[in-house]
């Protein structure tokens, strides 16, 4: 199996759905054409054509949905499928599932500058009011996801069947992520938590990508959740430190985020995770150095984590990034694989540079914030 280059544990252990409503192996494969109003998600996870990709990835044939790990694993040396591996092991049982389904909406507080804006509904409306209706032109993929259009009572109809669906194997279930938009705001995500049956919930992991800038919701509490569940754990998204995480994760407040970081620390099993881009590459081991002091006497885990990429919008990703600097930064960032596998990959277009600072530019210009002044723009160019 380790020379299987197309074997990957995930199509044997998770369901994962994209907020346009599609089916997707795992969140970094490419979309397919099957959605939540087609199959709810254990018929499509027991589908003939889910069964036939594991076939092919124990036969070690290519699967083309999975390009992006075989584009990395053959330029950059790292995959998602290998990190995969790490936490799975070479499994061909369907059994434990995980479920990623991006079901409850996108709602966010923040505009992250790097955010897809199929992920967060704020930052859809910023980026339609500086570039108007065809703004997703400049920062998705070349094959473009579309929302579908969907009235809200069928949008209800859909969720209801999917939570009945999820029950009805709810005894196969072994960690549910919940993820948005920002999932602690999302009032479905609330009222799934309560339609899961205590008597499963005690066997359930609950795993988060969360922001953590609001910890309650109307009636709810994120304390709420450790009665229930057998473990919580939060993923706390924290790209950089004071002002240049405002400016990254916009309009977060830094003092308030690390007050809630001391908080969710002391009460969560919790891994800081931070995405790496173009803002904040060159001071990984700064961010790294500075979280862990704050939360060196939490009793729970004291994890930084640098394992996740800006890879789309494309012309956000450090693959772009000048020659002297790429070899600079594989060199001082070995301990982050998939870093130095990213920044391995050959950059998008010669005139990165323009396209980007175009859209930087035109981005903080509208919030009236000087990105120039507090980041090394110029570095950037080649
Ligand atoms: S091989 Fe890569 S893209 Fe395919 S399911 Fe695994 S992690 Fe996802």
């Amino acid at each position: 199996m380790i020379d299987n280059k197309s074997y990957c544990p995930i199509p044997f252990k998770e369901i994962y759905v994209a907020n346009s409503g599609k089916y997707k192996l795992c969140c970094h494969a490419q979309e397919g054409d099957v959605s939540e109003s087609d199959l709810l998600p254990f018929d499509y996870f027991f589908s003939e054509a889910i069964e036939d990709v594991r076939d092919r990835m124990m036969s070690g044939e290519e699967v083309k949905d999975c390009l992006k790990c075989t584009h990395h694993e053959k330029k950059g040396g790292y995959s998602y499928r290998m990190k995969a591996i790490a936490k799975w092991g070479y499994t061909s049982e369907v059994r434990d599932v995980s479920l990623k389904l991006r079901i409850n909406g996108s709602a966010c507080n923040l505009q992250c500058y790097m955010c897809h804006p199929y992920n967060s509904s704020s930052r859809r409306k910023e980026l339609r009011e500086i570039w108007g209706d065809d703004y997703d032109l400049h920062f998705s993929d070349p094959k473009k996801v579309k929302f579908t259009s969907k009235s809200t009572s069928q949008k209800r109809n859909i969720w209801n069947d999917t939570i009945d669906n999820i029950n009805e194997y709810i005894h196969l279930i072994k960690e549910i992520h919940m993820t948005g938009g920002e999932p602690l705001q999302l009032p479905r995500h609330w009222e799934w938590v309560d339609r899961i049956p205590d008597e499963h919930a005690k066997n359930i992991t609950l795993v988060y990508d969360s922001n953590i800038t609001q910890l309650s919701y109307k009636n709810h509490h994120v304390l709420d959740l450790k009665e229930k569940f057998k473990k919580v754990h939060f993923g706390i998204s924290c790209d950089h430190i004071g002002e240049k995480l405002e400016y990254i994760r916009y309009p977060i407040n830094h003092k308030e985020f690390e007050e809630n970081l001391k908080f969710m620390t002391s009460h969560f099993d919790t891994s800081i995770n931070v995405t790496v881009g173009l803002l904040n590459i060159p001071d990984l081991l700064e961010i790294k150095q500075y979280y862990e002091d704050i939360i060196k006497d939490s009793k729970y885990n004291k994890e930084v984590c640098c394992s996740s990429v800006v890879s789309g919008p494309r012309i956000l990703s450090i693959r772009n990034l000048p020659e002297h600097l790429k070899t600079h930064y594989i060199q001082k960032y070995k301990q982050f694989p998939l870093v130095v596998s990213e920044l391995k990959l050959p950059k998008h277009t010669d005139d990165w540079y323009k396209h980007m600072s175009e859209y930087m530019d035109k981005l903080y210009e509208s919030r009236g914030l000087k990105w120039r002044e507090v980041f090394d723009a110029e570095s950037y160019r080649s």
